[in-house]
This record gives structure tokens, C-alpha cells and sequence, in this order.
């Protein structure tokens, strides 16, 4: 039986084409792109040509793009090497609660060397309100940095209003935007960014290899230091395999985005409409419009998402948990936490993610076996019977 995935927020497949083009720099080509002769300067070509892909699908100069090894070492990045580059200590960040862990792991670390942080709360549907942006800035503060579509419930911030705060206060506004490039059109002179990070194995590219956009003039600090890779600013020979994947991946999602945003949507809609309609006491967390169109997270009363999750699981269907990320952790997700949602609800969850290889049949085969397996588990359960 084929499977239907539906976990392309954790992860996405490579697409064949990225392969294609990955595949002869692994051994045909296989210099390094410092090295002056022949084949330093094929891998060399490669990895530019790569960057003027990337750049150009979100509005940047090639210059602007550092390449490293995914999006947790991008937010990694972004905030160190801005606090670094700022003189560490008595220095402070302000983010929010629904950031990816490795933006809040990073704030934490650097808290814990005298950095200061806030963390601004969002409202029930994952959005952020400008104007506590505006209210948390201090005159020692170095960087906002908010998540632009988050990878938990979908919800796409406001960033062009942010920005603007954030430009008037003269602070950098660092986005995670691991969930949006490739999925959404992400214009970085439209959303007025400073720093983005990039991750290609959620635009089905390789996993480990990334890339940050750093805007020209900004002032930030190398968190990995050796040979002087990427202008200084990212040590480490070049992953070429990887950063042509990413420019490959690059160049199929600017030709495909139109198309795919409107297909996604309408599977989306049909998931989304279905499952409210069928499954009763069930919400949809995150923004009802203003989300990913890949992306439905829903809570069930009384049930548990893992266990959903591991019956999907025997009827051929891959989906997270709503409290995912992690399938080592038992802790309820900080961003249902978040958006206020009980903890019952929080553990309640489960999140359905589409892409590129999503049919109207596997939204229709959910359809046809989720109600079923909720209503089984709540069936088992001593507080919905209790009811
Ligand atoms: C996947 C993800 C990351 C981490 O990216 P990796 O390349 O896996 O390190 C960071 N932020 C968000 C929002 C993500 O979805």
C-alpha cells in the first residue's frame, strides 16, 4: 500500500531534479572550491551559481547569503553572531514563546553568560502584536527576532509591521524563516529583515546545508572560526553537493510557488473543513487565514496526539504529533502552550502537513480513517465516557 506522508513541515523528500544536480559533485567534480586549479574552480563556480539561485529567490544579493550547515546553525548564528559582533553581555534580545527551539536554546545559552532576554506572548491564534515589540525594545537592545511562519501551527507574522518598528528603533530583526522560503513567496526588502535563516531539507533539498541571509552593513561575528570560508564568516570547507541542492531547490520553488501555494491551499481547506465537520469537540489551532498553506494543526478532547498518530500509523498515514519535534520528548509544546490551549488539548494535537507529492487521495484517505480512530480512543478513555 503507498503511504501518504503528511510530515513535510519535519522534513521533505529530495526532489529528483536536486539530486540530478547534486550527484556530480560528489565525485566528478569533487574540488575544493578554495583550491586555484581546475577542479577548485568548478566547485568554486558551483557554489556561486548556487548563491545567485538562492538570492534571487528571496530578493537578496548573492552576497548576502552564508551558507552553513542548516537552520538551527542559521539561528544559532544570527543571534550569537550579533551579540558577539556587539560586545556579549549586558546586551538583550528580545523574541517570542513560540519560536523553534533553536532560537529559544540559543537565548537561553546566551542568558546564561549575561545576556538579557524577553520573550514576548502571542495571541490564541499564534500572532504577535507589533506594538509589544515596540514596548520590550530598550536602548541596550541588539535583535528581535520572530519566527515568520511557525512550524507548529502555520500562523505567517506580520513581519513588514515589526520591521518597521524595529528600523525606527535601529535594532536587528532576525526571522526564522526555515517553514516559509520555498513554501511562500519571502521577499527579504519586503518583510525589512535584517537576518533569515534558511533551511534546504524543508525545500526539498538535502538535509544538512542552510543558508543566512545577512544584510549588507550588518555587524555580526563568526560563531565557527578556522580557514575564513564564506567571506570570513562561516569557517569550514564548503558542503558543495549540498549547497548546489540548495540552489537547485532554489530555482524549482521560485518556478513553482504560484502554483503550488494555490494546490496547497485548496488541499488544506478540504483537510481542514473535513475534519472539523466529521470529528466533534475538535479545533484547529493557529491562524484560520493567516497560515502556512501547508500546514493543519488540530486539537481532539480527550485523546492523545501520539496515540493518533501511531494509529495513522497503521493505516499507512505519516503525521506529528501537534507537541512534535521530538519524539523523545513528553513535555507539551510550548506553542500550544503558548496560544493558552489547555494542557489536555496541548497533548490533544496532531499536525498534518502537505507538499509537493500531497494528492486530493491522500486528504480524502485521512478523511476517511481519522474520525474513526478518535472516536475509538475516546472511546477507550474514562473522561469522554464519563461525559
Ligand atoms: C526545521 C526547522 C529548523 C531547524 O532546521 P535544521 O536544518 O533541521 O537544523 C529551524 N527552525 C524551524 C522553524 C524549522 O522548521
Amino acid at each position: 500500500m503507498k503511504r501518504s506522508y503528511l510530515d513535510y513541515a519535519a522534513t521533505t523528500p529530495v526532489a529528483p531534479e536536486v539530486l540530478d544536480a547534486m550527484l556530480p559533485y560528489f565525485h566528478d567534480f569533487p574540488g575544493n572550491p578554495s583550491a586555484i586549479y581546475a577542479e577548485g574552480q568548478q566547485a568554486r563556480q558551483a557554489v556561486e551559481t548556487a548563491r545567485v539561485s538562492l538570492a534571487r529567490l528571496i530578493n537578496a544579493r548573492p552576497d548576502e547569503i552564508l551558507f552553513l550547515s542548516g537552520g538551527t546553525e542559521a539561528d544559532n548564528m544570527a543571534l550569537s553572531g550579533i551579540l558577539n559582533a556587539n560586545g556579549c553581555g549586558g546586551s538583550h534580545i528580545v523574541t517570542t514563546a513560540i519560536e523553534h527551539h533553536a532560537v529559544l536554546e540559543t537565548c537561553y545559552s546566551l542568558e546564561k553568560k549575561g545576556t538579557s532576554v524577553t520573550i514576548l506572548p502571542v495571541d490564541s491564534q499564534g500572532l504577535l502584536d507589533p506594538l509589544e515589540v515596540a514596548r520590550a525594545i530598550r536602548p541596550d537592545t541588539s535583535v528581535v527576532s520572530v519566527i515568520l511562519a511557525n512550524n507548529e501551527i502555520g500562523t505567517v507574522q506580520r513581519l513588514p509591521e515589526i520591521s518597521r518598528i524595529t528600523r525606527e528603533k535601529g535594532v536587528y530583526l532576525h526571522t526564522d524563516a526555515v517553514q516559509a522560503v520555498g513554501r511562500v513567496p519571502v521577499d527579504v526588502q519586503a518583510l525589512g529583515v535584517d537576518l533569515l535563516s534558511i533551511s534546504a531539507h524543508k525545500l526539498y533539498g538535502p538535509k544538512g546545508i542552510g543558508a543566512l541571509y545577512v544584510r549588507k552593513g550588518t555587524r555580526i561575528s563568526p560563531i565557527l572560526w578556522g580557514g575564513g570560508q564564506e567571506r570570513g564568516k562561516r569557517s569550514g570547507t564548503e558542503n558543495v553537493p549540498g549547497i548546489v541542492g540548495l540552489g537547485k531547490a532554489a530555482e524549482l520553488a521560485a518556478a513553482s510557488i504560484t502554483s503550488e501555494v494555490e494546490r496547497l491551499s485548496k488541499l488544506r481547506d478540504r483537510l481542514i473543513a473535513g475534519l472539523l465537520a466529521t470529528v466533534p469537540e475538535t479545533r484547529l489551532n493557529g491562524h484560520p487565514t493567516q497560515r502556512l498553506p501547508n500546514n493543519a494543526n488540530f486539537s481532539f478532547d480527550y485523546v492523545e496526539g501520539e496515540s493518533v498518530c501511531l494509529n495513522l500509523d497503521l493505516a499507512g498515514i505519516s503525521a506529528s504529533p501537534g507537541s512534535a519535534c521530538s519524539s523523545t520528548s513528553t513535555a507539551p509544546s510550548h506553542v500550544l502552550l503558548a496560544l493558552g490551549l489547555p494542557q489536555h488539548q496541548a497533548f490533544g494535537s496532531l499536525r498534518l502537513s502537505l507538499g509537493r507529492w500531497t494528492t486530493g487521495e491522500d486528504i480524502e484517505r485521512v478523511l476517511e480513517v481519522l474520525p474513526g480512530i478518535v472516536a475509538r480512543l475516546r472511546a477507550m478513555s474514562p473522561i469522554w465516557t464519563r461525559k
